[in-house]
């Protein structure tokens, strides 16, 4: 009965265009890469992954690894609670501390295995009975299974409505009320106003948390993220950075007040019932840290964003001459060009491929229906002949679509 539910399922999903195929790469993350089945294993140009400053295969960081397993072991061997919290993990936690004190007096951090069970355990061990979470319609996939396994009262406002989450605020009774969003959003690029958040939540008696996965690494002079980028400090801020993306490892932190950080270690139990992430991965995740903030750090940012306005002018361009589609509002790694329909994003999508690019085309349930869009992402490992040549790829692909 089981496989026969399941293979109905199936059908469904393949008669409207949504099953989806694990596709196995054969080589490591970067701007080249081949995947089993494809292009008979050349590699595609791909502009696919988050992952921002090219750290994902830097040698450097191989090595750390390399040198975490073989001081600490390769496994922590049990929950933090019990004996898996190692030196390396406070090392990373000390280090992240020292990163958001300018922003959260006295900040306290919690190291984390992934972006999503860090943002259950402060869904799950914030939103209690007693709070209200107040959250952006567009905030990713975790943050809403999180606010779906919460105790708490759930209000979601319209993609950046401020005047909405005001009204919400001023009509919430409960004791704790949390103001929850992505700071740099994962289909769009744009970043959330978080300067005209924080003053909500300082007016009414609110926190903010925000979830940087995508701004951690590329944002702020030093890449320690979006509070850095806007040079904001409250002890209201709560912010969730991800290390499998700019920082090219694995894992994730809560930084926050004292009293958030050990609510965590006490309550959470994404975070009290796992295994604490390898030493191994900790040890990388010091020296990726390091790499993030130094001078070559800071030449992957710089070298970056020249790709990101060389891209957005080239796509102003494409756009100007194609009514209907449009470029999203970012400055950030994540170009989203909108193209409306789902078959139309399809269809470019599948033209690069034909010319040996790979971009992914977003449809719904991922974005809102009527805005399918091919999701170019950035990395510092690209070329700016690289750029062009996706540039030149969608000016063919554009005629052939007129
Ligand atoms: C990727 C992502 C996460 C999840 O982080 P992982 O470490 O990959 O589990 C959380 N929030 C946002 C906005 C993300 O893009």
């Amino acid at each position: 009965m089981l496989i026969e539910h399941i293979n109905r399922r199936l059908l469904e999903l393949d008669a409207a265009a949504l099953r989806r195929r694990l596709r196995t790469a054969e080589s490591p993350c970067a701007p080249l890469q081949s995947f089993e089945g494809e292009l008979g294993g050349a590699p595609l140009l791909a502009f696919c992954s988050n992952d921002y400053l090219g750290l994902a295969a830097h040698p450097a960081l191989a090595e750390a690894m390399a040198e975490g397993a073989r001081r600490w072991g390769t496994g922590s061997g049990a929950s933090h609670l019990v004996s898996g919290h190692m030196r390396p993990h406070a090392q990373v936690e000390a280090l992240v501390e020292r990163w958001f004190a300018p922003h959260i007096p006295n900040a306290r951090a919690l190291l984390m295995g992934s972006g999503y069970e860090a943002n259950l355990a402060l869904m799950t061990a914030l939103g209690d009975g007693s709070a209200t979470l107040f959250c952006d319609k567009l905030n990713h996939a975790s943050l809403i299974d999180g606010a779906r396994l919460a105790d708490a009262e759930v209000k979601r406002y319209a993609h950046g409505a401020l005047d909405v989450l005001e009204r919400q605020l001023a009509a919430c009774a409960t004791p704790v009320k949390l103001i929850v969003t992505d700071a740099v959003f994962s289909m769009d690029g744009d970043i959330a106003d978080l300067p005209a958040l924080l003053k909500l939540a300082e007016a009414h008696d609110a926190w903010l948390i925000l979830d940087d996965a995508h701004g951690l690494g590329v944002l702020g002079a030093s890449g320690h993220g979006s509070l850095e980028h806007f040079k904001l400090r409250s002890e209201r801020l709560i912010s969730m950075g991800t290390l499998g993306k700019a920082a090219g490892v694995s894992g994730a932190f809560v930084a926050a007040h004292p009293a958030v950080i050990e609510w965590l270690v006490q309550r959470a139990r994404s975070f009290i019932y796992t295994t604490a992430m390898s030493p191994a991965v900790a040890h990388t995740v010091l020296a990726s840290l390091a790499l993030i903030e130094s001078a070559e750090g800071r030449e992957r940012r710089a070298h970056l964003q020249g790709l990101i306005g060389q891209l957005r002018t080239g796509l102003q361009a494409l756009v100007d001459q194609k009514p209907g589609w449009t470029l999203g509002e970012s400055c950030t790694g994540i170009q989203p060009l909108i193209v409306g329909d789902n078959e139309t994003a399809l269809k470019l999508s599948a033209a690069l491929r034909q010319r040996g690019i790979y971009v992914p085309a977003m449809r719904p349930p991922t974005v809102p229906v009527g805005t399918a869009r091919l999701r170019i992402t950035l990395s510092a490992a690209h070329t700016a002949g690289q750029v062009q040549r996706l540039l030149d790829a969608l000016a063919q692909a554009l005629e052939e679509t007129r």
